[in-house]
């Protein structure tokens, strides 16, 4: 699983299953894939902790998983 954390919000860190995180970024290193993710409370990217983990399932009760329902893809303006 890949673990998200927002050192500037101090949100809880988001989890999200690898296999939905290659969907959104692509198979890509951790840290290529830091830099296309933001924080989606300060939508900052400075702060962002992206790291593979693996819970032991007494964590995973406690933690907030995220699925993927949909891709959004945003087209910057040029
Ligand atoms: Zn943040």
């Amino acid at each position: 699983m890949i673990r998200i954390t927002c050192f500037l919000c101090r949100t809880p860190p988001r989890l999200y299953w690898l296999t939905d995180m290659i969907r959104l970024v692509g198979d890509r290193e951790v840290d290529s894939m830091r830099q296309r993710l933001k924080c989606a409370k300060c939508g900052k990217r400075d702060y962002i902790e992206v790291e593979g983990v693996s819970l032991q399932a007494s964590e995973k009760q406690g933690a907030v998983v995220r699925h993927l329902l949909r891709i959004e893809t945003r087209h910057r303006p040029a």
